[in-house]
């Protein structure tokens, strides 16, 4: 098998499998029991907040795990609303997650203003309209770090000036920059910031939301006081677990990820636009997570090149994983400016911490092929734009 879809979610790493086996083979008690097998799972569990804390320059306190990356959003979301109920408009843009953008949606639904801030044709937001955006009413600006679809990552440290300038909280959606490129609260400004645990080798269903300390919001779950009151309900203490363990092997081997996945990207980019005519890559050239890699392949369904490679063991993604069998194209590709039918050819292949160069020339041997074969007996006829 040849993975190359680590956008959607990656394998666990073997340490952090190897911490929660053991974890859940000796420990189960909950951790706010005050007799001993409870206080060590509190222990445990602060540990991981500490790890996770420190990874991104925050301290331990600032951290509310929640059951995704996808609830950490909504929590941003719905939590600042619910604090200023006399302000009634946010700020977003065109190529949030659907995470957030249904969120919005919802909002909208309920009679509140959202402005979705235009991007340019490589993905990155028009600066000067989200600053124009900006209203009395306005109490949150959320605009994600970098693009799951595209890879473009945004200037969310202007973003934060501009925020704090006018004094509206900023939350950037962070899940798919995590592990990939730096991310620090205090560099970035930002007052709130989503993270995922199964995007970094970590297991599913956990994530957090980091709250700058004394940043006005309301808890989005009610219930216990887990969590510091912030997010209710009995911790899922096996996945922060490893979720503590992926941040903790991620910090380890950051530089080193880092570097191969370029070089393994930057074959594979390189080989597809030398062997491949009429291809467009999709995304920003340099402002971008460089395993992200989008090409739409002219005259061609991206689902059927999905299909074929999935016959050789390759997996990669049509656009977001998250609208898979969606019949409307990506919302991403149509806001950079791709025509319907082209965004409908694009593919994303993402690459990881486990791929190998073996994997890349693979690759590079079948989709061309793969290609060819499908354009002969493809019905379209488009001009490359
Ligand atoms: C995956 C992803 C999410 C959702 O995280 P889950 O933990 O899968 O809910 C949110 N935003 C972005 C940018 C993502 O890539």
């Amino acid at each position: 098998m040849i993975y190359l879809d680590n956008n959607a979610t990656t394998p666990l790493d073997p340490a952090v499998a190897e911490k929660m086996s053991q974890f859940l083979k000796e420990h189960f008690g909950n951790p706010s029991s005050l007799y001993p097998i409870g206080r060590k799972v509190k222990e445990i569990i602060t540990e991981a907040r500490e790890v996770i804390a420190k990874a991104i320059g925050a301290v331990r306190t600032e951290i509310i795990f929640t059951a995704s990356g996808t609830e950490a959003d909504n929590f941003a979301i719905r939590g600042v609303l619910d604090a200023f109920p006399e302000k009634n408009e946010i700020i977003t843009s065109a190529i949030e997650h659907p995470a957030i953008m249904n969120s919005a949606d919802y909002l909208e639904k309920k009679g509140l203003k959202v402005t979705y801030v235009p991007v340019d044709k490589y993905g990155t937001v028009d600066i000067d309209f989200l600053r124009n955006a900006i209203t009395p009413q306005t109490s949150l600006i959320s605009v994600m770090y970098a693009n799951n679809e595209v890879g473009t990552i945004q200037p969310i440290e202007q973003i934060s000036k501009i925020a704090k300038e006018r004094g509206v909280l900023f939350h950037t959606d962070a899940v798919q920059a995590f592990g990939k490129i730096d991310v620090n609260v205090n560099k970035l400004g930002v007052d709130l910031l989503s993270i995922s645990a199964h995007k970094i080798y970590g297991p599913k269903g956990v994530g957090a939301l980091y709250i700058r300390k004394g940043t006005n919001i309301w808890p989005l779950i009610y219930g216990g006081s887990q969590e510091r009151e912030m997010r209710a309900g009995t911790e899922n203490t096996i996945g922060i677990v490893g979720f503590g363990e992926a941040v903790r092997v991620m910090t380890e081997r950051k530089d080193k990820d880092k570097k191969r996945t370029k070089k393994l990207s930057e074959q594979l980019k390189k080989g597809i636009e030398e062997k491949i005519p009429k291809v467009k890559f999709n995304g920003h050239e340099k402002n971008r997570m460089k395993g992200t890699l989008n090409f739409s392949f002219y005259n061609l369904e991206a689902e059927a090149i999905l299909l074929s490679l999935a016959t050789k063991g390759i997996y990669v993604s049509t656009g977001s994983a998250c609208s898979e069998g969606a019949e409307d194209v990506s919302h991403v590709l149509e806001a950079i400016g791709l025509k319907p039918e082209v965004a409908r050819s694009s593919v994303r292949m993402s690459l990881g911490r486990f791929n190998t160069e073996e994997d890349i020339k693979t690759v590079l041997e079948e989709l061309p092929e793969i290609v060819e074969k499908l354009r002969e007996i493809s019905a379209l006829d488009i001009d490359e734009d």
